[in-house]
């Protein structure tokens, strides 16, 4: 886990939304390696192992799943072009945070290498994906576990392009920017539609816009 993602980590259980507590054991670079994200609302304590920060237990079948579906070509972020994504996000400047849903996350090198100064977050990411110094892996089975209004861009694989995923993307996206999903088919309350073709869906995130600096 990117150190520098702290600031940002929202513990999932349904209480107010508070600054997490991050107490590292092991770093390299500015990754931290192994260990403790702690809630100071709940008191909830959660292990970071192997750099991957697990706030709830996943489901190895989802993974599997996802894995055989990209393997066989039947779609997802995996198939897309990391250009494509790219210019879809629209980001004009570099740096934050965007992140990336299930399969998306084999697409951080390939994003980062085009986004100067960008860290990247993958959520629940298909095997194989591991941490980097430009990506952070975050798991839980039903929450985005991030602050709300933080994130300059969203990219959900196809297996991912559906609910809770849609809402939570909306809900960390940072009015005005965009959510980018592997599927066509898309319902997303509080974002509009910019694009849809190509196996690719276009939203941006209704509200205040807050003017990128
Ligand atoms: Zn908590």
């Amino acid at each position: 886990m990117f150190i520098e993602l702290s600031e940002f980590l929202r513990c999932p259980e349904p209480h107010e939304e508070s600054f997490c507590v991050v107490a590292p054991d092991e770093m390299a670079g500015r990754m931290i390696v192994r260990g403790i994200v702690g809630c100071p609302v709940c008191r909830r304590e959660y292990p970071i192992t192997q750099g991957v920060v697990h706030f709830g237990k996943t489901a190895a079948t989802a993974e599997t799943a996802a894995t055989a579906g990209a393997g066989a070509g039947a779609g997802g972020a995996a198939d897309a072009d990391p250009d494509v994504i790219w210019s879809l996000l629209g980001l004009a400047s570099p740096g934050g945070i965007v992140v990336l849903g299930g399969s998306a996350a084999r697409l951080a090198g390939a994003l980062a290498e085009r986004m100067g100064g960008v860290h990247l977050v993958g959520v629940n990411a298909t095997a194989g994906v591991e941490m980097s110094p430009v990506l952070t892996l975050l798991r839980h089975p039903s929450r985005i576990p991030l602050r709300q209004n933080m994130a300059r861009g969203v990219v959900l694989g196809g297996e991912a392009a559906r609910e809770p995923w849609i809402s939570e993307g909306a809900r960390v996206l940072l009015p005005g920017l965009r959510l980018v999903a592997a599927a066509e088919t898309v319902s997303a309350p509080g974002l509009d539609q910019l694009a849809v073709g190509r196996g690719m869906w276009v939203g941006q995130k209704t509200g205040n816009v807050k003017r990128e600096t």
